[in-house]
């Protein structure tokens, strides 16, 4: 039914366009420097023993199947790497290795947003599915209030990712910093392969966000237009 109503294309479309675009350069920036090995010729989990030791962190790293599926685990104090991450010297590889480790070193010093993120995870599962039923029964019952509830409910989601936006870029800015400190990254080249790949990574947050915020309106549109109809 949602998905017939021409409103929510309008709105929806701009949004999956970003993410399309987001995704490609995602994995075309990936793509192109997890083939440039870089001049350490130190693996992602090599890079990863040193940083950690660099840094003071108590974390341990592990591999994980999967593409880009890298990520740490704040409960465990576990770095996992992907395969193409593990064992490859590509700036690709040490730049999505440095970038998780920037997550462990928010973790360490407690960072404010990853602390809201991490507490609205249970509120944003619930939420999403708790907000669409309360708009649906507030629009099919005309109960105006309930829907507005389950605006408010739903508009979770669109807090967690512009929460999630702080705590990105900072993990990056963190990861170019440990990269070429540490000297694992060496010259302009592979310091703008770095760049690169985690500025491609930002942005598929943003758009993220976009998604999000856009599906919040299109609710706030919906909802503010079913009180409109009744006067
Ligand atoms: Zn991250």
């Amino acid at each position: 039914m949602l998905f017939l109503d021409p409103t929510y294309m309008i709105f929806m479309i701009p949004a999956f366009l970003i993410m399309v675009i987001a995704q490609t350069y995602v994995n075309s920036a990936y793509k192109k420097w997890s083939r440039v090995m870089a001049r350490s010729r130190l693996t992602g989990a090599q890079v990863a023993q040193r940083l950690i030791s660099a840094g003071g962190l108590n974390v341990e790293v592990e591999g994980v199947r999967g593409k880009l599926s890298d990520h740490y685990d704040p409960r465990k104090k576990v770095l996992f790497l992907s395969e193409g991450v593990y064992s490859s010297p590509s700036v690709a590889a040490l730049a999505i290795t440095a970038h998780e480790l920037g997550h462990a070193m928010q973790d360490r010093d407690g960072y404010f947003p990853l602390r809201i993120r991490a507490a609205l995870v249970p509120a944003v599962n619930i939420g999403s599915y708790l907000g669409w039923i309360l708009i649906f029964i507030g629009l099919l019952l005309r109960m105006t209030e309930l829907a507005w509830l389950g605006v408010l409910v739903f508009s979770g989601g669109a807090i967690f990712a512009l929460a999630t936006l702080p705590v990105e870029l900072n993990a990056s800015r963190r990861a170019k910093a440990l990269l070429t400190d540490t000297g694992m990254i060496v010259g302009e080249d592979e310091k703008s392969g770095v760049n690169r790949v985690l500025n491609a990574a930002a942005l598929t947050y943003v758009a993220g966000l976009i998604t999000a915020v856009m599906q919040l309106l299109y609710f706030v549109s919906l909802v503010g237009g079913m009180g409109g109809r009744r006067r």
